[in-house]
């Protein structure tokens, strides 16, 4: 008794914690990226069950309070054409299927009142967002079928510039967005598909906040103000982004948030995208093999020294970063789970009431923090729809 009283003692000095909880649990938390949904096809992994391994599934999802979740719909960015689209929809398909098979958790949704629905209703919302342009096979038809799907957001690019948009890692050939990149943009607002910025050169950014009538989305880029790296956004890029609506969701990928972190892993292997290539290549379609490679490279070199640690709370000061910079309405949260190595203290998706906490205790209103967790994200979707719908009238 008298030790359990004395345990509590701190959380009940300034009930922070409590206060916390308190608040997590009763917001919508949306995290827009995560590549989960690669593991659908891996016979080891139950998205219903508790896995040792991974970032997401049903029971940490619960215990993380993590209630609203974009299934990224990802194949490598060189496979083009018809094989891209037909690989994305096996993908698309995946995710329908296991919405159906744990349909007592899950809800599928498109719009941001579906998403509170399902909130309300104690479900966990299941979104899609395609990442990379490379998927639609360069044909604008297969967008629209994409829309019909389901599909809420498309990443223009992805590690590799596609057949109309430049990316960040790769040399520019388009100088950005083709004319057929800037028509699947106003596409994308047609069909209300929120247009993703994240992956996409500085200039491809630009061409599509020119385009877009709608606000963007970054679903999984940081700042590089913090961490100079080219999938992060600028200052500068962050307040055009934020001046029309739009919002950055915080990726927590180690050598997106940490300087050190990234210069560190540039000596070591060449930067993220060297060490995906090598994996890759080992690895080819296994999933499970380049996911387990990259965690033991990690685990290793951290060991060894050669790569510092990297606190969660790095997650606290991009999104800081981004408040100071532009306010509260303009960020939020795009893990990459499952697609990333995660800060030491979020190791999976059940430590997310970490960050409602450390929001708390640096003085974020409570309406502030909804905001941060999902609320930004879900008036994107609102404006995003409402835009399509404008534009269809016409
Ligand atoms: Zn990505």
């Amino acid at each position: 008794m008298l030790a359990g009283s004395r345990l509590s003692a701190p959380a009940k000095a300034d009930g922070i914690a409590e206060r916390a909880k308190k608040l997590h649990f009763s917001s919508i938390v949306l995290d827009t990226h995560d590549d989960t949904t690669q593991r659908f096809f891996s016979k080891n992994y139950d998205l219903g069950k508790r896995n040792p391994d991974g970032h997401v599934d049903i029971p940490r999802m619960r215990e993380g309070g993590m209630n609203a979740i974009f299934f990224s719909i990802w194949i490598d960015g060189r496979i083009l054409g018809p094989p891209a689209v037909q690989k994305a929809l096996d993908q698309i398909d995946a995710v329908h299927e296991n919405v159906i098979k744990y349909s007592k958790d899950l809800a599928f949704c498109r719009t941001a009142e579906e998403v509170r629905r399902a909130h309300a209703q104690g479900k966990i919302a299941a979104l899609i967002g395609v990442e990379g342009g490379h998927m639609i096979g360069h044909d604008i038809r297969v967008l629209r079928m994409f829309g019909d799907l389901g599909v809420r957001y498309m990443t223009l690019s992805h590690f590799y510039n596609d057949e109309w948009a430049d990316s960040s890692t790769d040399k520019p050939v388009h100088n950005g967005l083709t004319d057929f990149g800037k028509d699947i943009v106003r596409e994308m607002n047609r069909q209300g598909i929120m247009v993703d910025i994240s992956h996409v050169s500085d200039k491809t950014f630009y061409d599509a906040l020119e385009v877009s009538k709608a606000p963007l989305i970054a679903s999984h880029s940081s700042c590089r103000a913090l961490c100079n790296h080219p999938r992060d956004m600028s200052d500068d890029m962050i307040k055009a982004l934020a001046a029309k609506g739009g919002v950055i969701q915080i990726n927590y990928e180690r050598s997106f948030i940490d300087q050190a972190y990234k210069d560190a892993s540039d000596k070591l292997a060449g930067g993220v995208v060297a060490r995906f290539e090598k994996f890759k290549e080992e690895c080819g379609e296994d999933r499970e093999c380049f996911d387990g490679k990259m965690a033991e490279e990690e685990k290793q070199a951290v060991a060894e020294g050669k790569l510092p640690h990297v606190s969660w709370e790095r997650i606290i000061d991009h999104i800081d970063h981004v408040v100071k910079l532009v306010g509260p309405d303009h960020v939020g949260l795009g893990s990459d789970f499952d697609g990333a190595t995660m800060p030491e203290g979020i190791e999976d998706c059940s430590k997310l009431p970490k960050i409602t906490e450390a929001l708390m205790r640096k003085g974020y209103k409570d309406d502030d923090i909804r905001k941060i967790l999902g609320g930004n994200l879900l008036r994107v979707m609102e404006q995003t729809d409402k835009v399509s719908r404008e534009l269809q009238a016409q």
